[in-house]
C-alpha cells in the first residue's frame, strides 16, 4: 500500500512507515500541485500539514484513498464533507502540539506586556531607551482572556495561572454547568466582558463560519487600549488591516500573529512599520519536540488504519 507525505515530517516516523508501506516522502510536493495530483492516483494514505489543500479536486484524483493524516490539528485545509462522502478517515494529531502553542502564547504575552525585548536594534545602535522601556508590565494580577477553551486554551490557562494571571474564557460550546470551569478555576465570560477586562486576549478557536473575521475593527475597539492580542489559531479570524490600524493609532498595546489570511504574506501586506508587533511564520505549534510527537502519532494512526487496526480512543 502506498502513502504520500506532502509536507515535512520527522525522519524517524517516516522511516517507521517505510518499513511497512511504499512511501513517497517529498516535503516540497505541497508546492507542486500537478505532481501531487499525479502522486495520489494510486495512494491509500495521504499525510499533510496545514498547507496542502485536501480539496474535492485532489480527493477525486485519489480514488483508492482510505485515510488522511493531519500533522497538526486545524482541519480547515481538508474538505471534510468530501472525505465523509467517500468514507475517507481524517486523523488529526490532537493534543500533540498543544504545549508548543501554549508556550508560544506565554512567551509572546510576556514579551509584549514587558515591551523591553523589542529594543535590540536601538540598544545595538548605541541608543539607551531606558526611560521609555521602564513602564513594562508584569503578568501578576493581569487578566488573560481565552477565546476558545478547548485543548490548547486549557493548557495555556494552566501555564498562565502559574505566572499569576487570572484566566477568563469565552466559549459558547461549553455550558456554564460544565465541570471544567470549576476544575480549572477559569471564569466563563461573554465575549464583550472578556474584551473589556483582559490585558491579554489569546485566540484558540477553529476557523469556521462563526469565527471568520470575529476580530474585526468593531471587536478590536472593544478591547482595552493597552491590551495585547495573540492569534495562534488561524488567519481569517483577525482582520489584519484593522489590527494594523489599531496598533499604529495606539488603540491596542501590542499583538503577536502566527497565522495569516494568506501564508506567506504578500510583500505589500498591512504590517509595514507597525509598532509592538511580533510576526512568526505559523510555527506556534512546531517545535523539535512537538514535531516528533505529532509525526509519531500520525505514523502510528495512519499505519494502523491501513493495517485495519482499531484507532486510539
Ligand atoms: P479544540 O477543538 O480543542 O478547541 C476549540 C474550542 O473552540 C472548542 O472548545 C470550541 O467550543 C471553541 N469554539 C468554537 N467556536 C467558537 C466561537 N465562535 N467562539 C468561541 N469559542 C469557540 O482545538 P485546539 O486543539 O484548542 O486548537 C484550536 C485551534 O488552534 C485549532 O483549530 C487550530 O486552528 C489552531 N492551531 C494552530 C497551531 C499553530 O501552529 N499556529 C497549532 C495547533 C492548533
Amino acid at each position: 500500500m502506498r502513502i504520500i507525505i506532502s509536507e515535512f515530517m520527522d525522519t524517524a516516523a517516516v522511516t517507521q512507515l517505510q518499513n511497512d508501506f511504499d512511501v513517497v516522502y517529498d516535503p516540497a510536493l505541497v508546492d507542486k500541485p500537478d505532481e501531487l495530483h499525479a502522486a495520489v492516483a494510486d495512494a491509500q494514505g495521504l499525510i499533510v500539514r496545514n498547507r496542502t489543500q485536501v480539496s474535492a479536486q485532489l480527493l477525486a484524483a485519489a480514488p483508492a484513498l482510505k485515510v488522511v493524516g493531519r500533522l497538526g490539528v486545524g482541519l480547515d485545509n481538508i474538505d471534510m464533507k468530501a472525505c465523509a462522502d467517500r468514507d475517507i478517515k481524517v486523523i488529526p494529531a490532537t493534543g500533540a502540539n498543544s504545549r508548543a502553542v501554549a508556550e508560544y502564547v506565554i512567551a509572546s504575552a510576556m514579551m509584549l506586556l514587558r515591551g523591553g525585548f523589542l529594543s535590540t536594534a536601538d540598544v545595538a545602535r548605541g541608543d539607551w531607551p531606558r526611560a521609555r522601556l521602564s513602564e513594562g508590565r508584569e503578568c501578576g494580577e493581569k487578566i488573560l482572556g481565552l477565546v476558545g477553551f478547548g485543548g490548547i486554551g486549557r493548557l495555556t490557562a494552566s501555564l498562565a495561572q502559574g505566572l499569576g494571571f487570572t484566566v477568563v474564557a469565552y466559549d459558547p460550546g461549553i455550558p456554564g454547568s460544565a465541570p471544567v470551569w470549576a476544575e480549572t478555576g477559569v471564569r466563563q465570560l461573554s465575549l464583550d466582558d472578556l474584551l473589556a477586562q483582559a490585558h491579554v486576549v489569546s485566540l484558540h478557536v477553529p476557523l469556521i463560519e462563526s469565527t471568520r473575521n470575529l476580530f474585526d475593527a468593531t471587536t478590536l475597539a472593544k478591547m482595552r487600549t493597552d491590551a495585547v492580542l495573540i492569534n495562534t489559531a488561524r488567519g481569517g479570524i483577525v482582520d489584519e488591516s484593522a489590527l494594523a490600524d489599531a496598533l499604529r493609532a495606539g488603540r491596542l498595546g501590542g499583538a503577536a500573529l502566527d497565522v495569516f489570511g494568506q501564508e506567506p504574506l504578500k510583500t505589500d501586506n498591512a504590517f509595514a512599520d507597525v509598532p509592538n508587533l511580533i510576526l512568526t511564520p505559523h510555527i506556534a505549534g512546531v517545535t523539535a519536540e512537538s514535531n516528533q510527537r505529532v509525526s509519531q502519532m500520525i505514523a502510528d494512526e495512519v499505519g494502523g488504519c491501513l493495517k485495519g487496526q482499531a484507532p486510539r480512543v
